[in-house]
């Protein structure tokens, strides 16, 4: 996504079982390598990761 990926949008290289299709290929975003993902951050559950990530998109996302 060369303008960056708006809040609330899915990523173009997440595939359909929601795994990220540049994992371990160079051209992954840096932002995303350098995510260290957490317990809090990933839930039990798909559901409550996605729970987690709007929370994130949505209060600290730059307004302007
Ligand atoms: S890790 Fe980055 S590139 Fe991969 S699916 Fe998620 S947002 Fe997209």
């Amino acid at each position: 996504m060369p303008n960056g990926k708006p809040a609330g949008i899915r990523c173009v290289q997440l595939g359909p079982d929601n795994r990220c299709l540049l994992f371990g290929k160079p051209e992954k975003p840096k932002v995303c390598s350098n995510l260290i993902p957490s317990k809090e951050m990933c839930g039990q559950t798909f559901g409550e990761a996605y729970e987690y990530l709007e929370f994130l998109e949505r209060y600290t996302t730059p307004t302007s």
